[in-house]
């Protein structure tokens, strides 16, 4: 029986590097949307259009050529035949996507191409709207959080050690407007799904969240 896991939650919870340590255990794909709407984003960026600009992003994001390959179980992103996996996780990119991200034009596009890599594997997916929108029937439903603060900190130590020069208080207030964003926003806003489980990373490392979200695939009969 072939499955899916839709994990949902805020920018920081942990999602990716959760879903990729799943996605290595139960030997499935791992499918990281938000790299897709950075990759859109990094388009936009590149071809000048402003982020308050929705009729511009509707017409610009039509000409985007983006694909997935997997290499060694790592997603690799193409924009227009080009690995942009080194380009997309600067705040630059990351503020772009979520003002470009409640674009229908946008959504429909890459929502399209996440649907079709659900249809033929086994996967893990993390976003915004993949319970409630992408994989309505996904097997096992997971919305994972952890608080503003908590999320924020991680963010600042990842883009540290990435070499990257950052102030903790933007990037909490970011973090919070991201959220705000992401959550209000008209089309596909980021909530919990009625049947998804919610799993509160703030006070647990990594390896205790993988292990419990293994216990609740386990009870779906996935990786038994
Ligand atoms: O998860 P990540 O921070 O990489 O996502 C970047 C932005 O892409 C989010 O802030 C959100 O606005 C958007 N996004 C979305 N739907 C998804 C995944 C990401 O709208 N399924």
């Amino acid at each position: 029986m072939s499955y899916s896991i839709a994990v949902d939650g805020p920018a920081g919870a942990g999602k990716s590097t959760i879903a990729r340590k799943i996605a290595g255990q139960l030997g499935c794909i791992y499918v990281d949307t938000g790299a897709m709407y950075r990759a859109m984003a990094l388009y936009l960026i590149q071809n000048g259009v402003n982020a308050g600009d929705a009729r511009a992003i509707s017409q610009k994001c039509q000409e985007a050529d983006i694909s997935i390959r997997y290499e060694n179980g790592e997603q690799i992103v193409l924009l227009d035949g080009e690995n942009v996996n080194g380009l997309i996780r600067t705040e630059e990119v990351g503020n772009m996507a979520s003002a470009s991200s409640p674009n229908p034009a946008v959504r429909k596009k890459l929502v399209s191409l996440q649907q079709k890599l659900a249809k033929t594997s086994d996967v893990i997916m993390d976003g915004r709207d993949i319970g409630t929108c992408v994989l309505p029937d996904a097997t096992v439903k997971i919305y994972l959080t952890a608080s503003s603060r908590v999320r924020a900190m991680r963010r600042y130590e990842e883009l540290k050690a990435k070499g990257e020069d950052c102030d903790f208080e933007t990037i909490e207030a970011d973090i919070e407007k991201r959220d705000h964003q992401d959550m209000t926003r008209e089309n596909s806003p980021l909530r919990q799904a009625e049947d998804a489980v919610l799993v509160d990373s703030s006070g647990l490392d990594i390896d205790g969240v993988v292990a419990e979200i293994i216990r609740i695939c386990r009870e779906k009969g996935i990786g038994a």
